[in-house]
């Protein structure tokens, strides 16, 4: 099972982002190796204690977290047999550097400078599954468009044979410093080179095929286990799988929208299956055997005498897959008793032979039921 990570930071499921923060703060600094030095314990925990405010501080991470028990669709505890075949797969977390990185940057001052590697943009995709697939799980192959490496200039946006040229303006850090003194003192003012944009460097001949791009848009094929009982509203995440970072950054994440087509026969409610199931009305009334549609087929149930419109007959495991957790929910069936709407001569007498048993008047009345309405009422 995954970790709690709520127990690990001591807050409530309903935390705030703000109450979130502060309990980190205090375990990190209690914990913090510094603190503790050659204390193995303190260091375990300490590592929880990142962890946990990695997926908890994040919304998209923990709303999957949330969901699923699990942002690391690899490890245990998740629903496993997801992979993204060929590309890599789920990276699970970045490294701890980087998430030591992110936090100490912000809890012991001194933010990170933003300048330098920066990450992929992240990546949607909406992806349409029947009934069916999202009960079982299916194996979905996609295509996103995403920017590639240009092969031709291997990234360099620079025609082949020539190179990049570092920026005369600013000697190639990208940046023009300039000096303002006023009566109050002097100020450095950093803005960023208007000759390079702020790449330190030029390319004279930008490479033919991308344009001095150094990347280019390109379909790509990625294949997806989806794991069985997903429903409309899961993300499932692909991590590495958006965007290419720039200067060296980690891609972004690709993230897989799942949509769940209507079924003719079955409504979905969590894992549960409710379904409507026709009865002749002789069939309610002496009992009998009958068929309930599930996913896997027909299934006979046999009902009792008397059995009532609306009655609902449960089938223990002939649900849905649970995500997360064992088993499948269940299969309701709401029997609807079936009232022939024209009958032969013989059954029409037959069922008033019948009536006259049960003591019933079926004369047909020479007044419509509109009239005897407007009898009544006056209308
Ligand atoms: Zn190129
Ligand atoms: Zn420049």
């Amino acid at each position: 099972m995954a970790k709690d990570y709520y127990a690990i930071l001591g807050v409530e499921k309903n935390a705030s982002d703000e109450d979130i923060k502060k309990a980190f703060r205090k375990l990190a600094l209690k914990y913090h190796p510094d603190k503790n030095p050659g204390d193995k314990n303190a260091e375990e925990k300490f590592k929880e204690i990142n962890e946990a405010y990695q997926v908890l501080s994040d919304p998209q991470k923990r709303a999957q977290y949330d969901q699923f028990g699990t942002v690391d669709f690899n490890g245990q505890g998740g629903f496993g047999g997801f992979d993204a075949s060929g590309f890599g797969g789920f990276g699970g977390f970045e490294g701890f550097s980087d998430i030591f990185g992110d936090i100490f940057g912000d809890v012991f001052g001194g933010r990170r400078q933003k300048h330098g590697p920066q990450r992929g943009a992240d990546l949607e995709y909406n992806l349409d599954l029947t009934f069916e697939e999202a009960a079982f799980g299916v194996k979905k192959d996609i295509e996103i468009f995403r920017y590639e490496t240009c092969e031709k200039c291997h990234g360099t946006g620079a025609k082949p044979g020539t190179t990049p040229k570092t920026c005369p303006k600013c000697n190639g850090t990208g940046q023009i410093k300039m000096q303002r003194n006023t009566p109050f003192g002097s100020f450095v003012n950093v803005t960023t080179c208007d000759r390079c944009y702020g790449e330190g460097r030029i390319i004279e001949t930008p490479c033919p095929d991308c344009g001095g791009k150094g990347k280019i848009r390109k379909k790509k094929i990625i294949s997806i286990n989806i794991p069985a009982g997903v429903d409309t509203g899961n993300t499932i995440p692909l991590r590495g799988e958006g965007e290419k970072g720039l200067k060296g950054g980690p891609p972004g994440d690709l993230y897989i929208n799942i949509r769940v087509k209507p079924h003719k026969l079955f409504q979905r409610k969590g894992f549960d299956i409710i379904c409507e199931t026709p009865v002749s009305f002789i069939k309610a009334i002496l009992g009998g055997e009958i068929t309930i549609p599930t996913l896997e087929g027909e299934e006979k149930y046999t009902i009792s005498p008397g059995t009532q419109p609306g009655t609902i007959v449960k089938l223990k495991g002939k649900g849905i897959t649970r995500i997360r957790g064992t088993g499948r929910g269940d299969l309701f069936a709401e029997l609807k008793v079936e009232i022939p709407k024209k009958l032969t001569d013989k059954q029409k007498e037959l069922l008033q032979k019948l009536a006259a048993e049960f003591g019933e008047d079926t004369k047909e009345s020479k007044k419509s039921f509109v009239d005897k309405f407007k009898d009544a009422f006056g209308g």
